[in-house]
């Protein structure tokens, strides 16, 4: 068969890094990339972007795992290569802290962050409210910068981007031999996926340039992570909430937990509100489906529903959806064969 046409909808860093990936293994595709909305306008643009795991509670452990390891590797490799600064990758240390010590006191991503250890008393006492840490060194995207990035190595590559909004996937049948969908949020109206709500997340990013390190309650509501160049401050986690206007209340509710942790933050200047929908899902849909309409069939591959954790596992889903791409290449090439017999 001719080379495989491929389209990857989505252009967040699922969608631009799934993309690379299938561009880097299938050198005889050609791969589109079509998407309704382009960086600065997508949910991952909005998030804090560090590396630290969400669990996924239908996922194998040892899956996301994975998945984090080869993120954290290739995020790592770039972090200490020339490209880190256009790339938006840097490595960060700094705490987690729990007002109770976990059950769990050693997470299972504890071995592939750098230099995990619990924190000691003087640490500690920086915490007053706080009984318990964790030490790490970890990896920060500033993400707006990496999606240019990945969106430059993408044309490096010869991948194609065109603004699109699809509203069918079976509409891309005949112009491409495969889809893979990485809409996020935006595949449950587009597969009308049920099983996919967004968590929707508050943040500010703010101009603080003395804070180097992070801070993370062990909850998961309330950080400090400094990028490159600004300061995210977090959060909020509204289930089943889609507004993506930014609520002052929660603005304040937001500075004045992260001032309670960092105190010097009450000096942050130039505060900047963002609001994304986080696509979350008891797992994520790493998987194939073949369509078929009258006989035609379209296969596809689905890449979507990271929840709170798309930066800290994209390239390890990445590289599993562009395995999946190859299966599908392989089945056409086997039908293909068999019809010429
Ligand atoms: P998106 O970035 O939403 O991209 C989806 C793409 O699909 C977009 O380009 C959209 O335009 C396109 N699209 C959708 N529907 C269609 C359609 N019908 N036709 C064409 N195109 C379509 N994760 C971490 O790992 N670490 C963090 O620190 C972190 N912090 C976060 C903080 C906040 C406040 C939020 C909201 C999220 C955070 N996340 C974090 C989670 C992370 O942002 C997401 O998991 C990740 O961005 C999901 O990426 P995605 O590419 O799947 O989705």
């Amino acid at each position: 068969m001719a080379a495989p046409k491929v389209a990857v909808v989505g252009a967040g860093v699922v969608g631009l890094s799934t993309a690379l990936c299938i561009a880097e293994t299938c050198h005889s595709c050609s791969v589109t990339v079509l998407s309704d909305q382009f960086s600065p306008n997508t949910t991952s643009d909005v998030a804090a972007g560090i590396l630290i795991p969400h669990t996924y509670p239908g996922t194998p452990i040892h899956v996301q795992k994975q998945w984090f390891k080869e993120t954290f590797t290739y995020l790592f490799a770039i972090s200490n290569s020339a490209e880190a600064s256009e790339a938006g990758i840097h490595l960060v240390s700094g705490w987690q802290v729990f007002k109770n010590t976990p059950k769990e006191e050693l997470p299972f991503w504890s071995d592939v962050v750098l230099g995990f250890r619990p924190m000691s008393e003087a640490e500690l006492q920086k915490f007053p409210q706080h009984r318990f840490g964790q030490a790490f060194a970890t990896l920060k995207c500033d993400c707006p910068p990496y999606l240019l990035w990945l969106e430059k190595r993408l044309k490096a590559t010869g991948v194609q981007m065109y603004t699109r909004k699809v509203a069918d996937l079976w509409e891309l049948h005949s112009e491409y031999n495969i889809v893979v969908n990485c809409a996020g949020i935006g595949a449950h109206q587009l597969v009308g996926d049920e099983k996919l709500f967004p968590v929707r997340g508050q943040v500010l990013k703010v101009h603080a340039p003395w804070m180097k390190h992070f801070i993370r309650d062990g909850d998961g509501l309330t950080y400090i992570y400094p990028g490159i160049h600004r300061v995210t401050l977090g959060g909020t986690r509204e289930k089943e909430i889609w507004s993506l206007s930014p609520d002052s209340g929660t603005t304040k509710d937001i500075f004045d937990r992260c001032c309670s942790l960092e105190p010097s933050l009450r000096g942050a200047q130039d505060i900047k509100v963002k609001v994304g929908l986080r696509p979350s899902r008891w797992c994520v849909r790493l998987q194939r489906e073949v369509l078929s309409q009258g006989g035609v069939k379209l296969p596809v591959v689905h890449n979507y529903g990271h929840g709170a954790g798309g930066f800290s596992v994209h390239r390890g889903t990445a590289k599993e959806a562009a395995r999946l791409v190859g299966e599908c290449i392989a089945a056409l090439q086997g039908s293909s064969s068999r019809a010429k017999l």
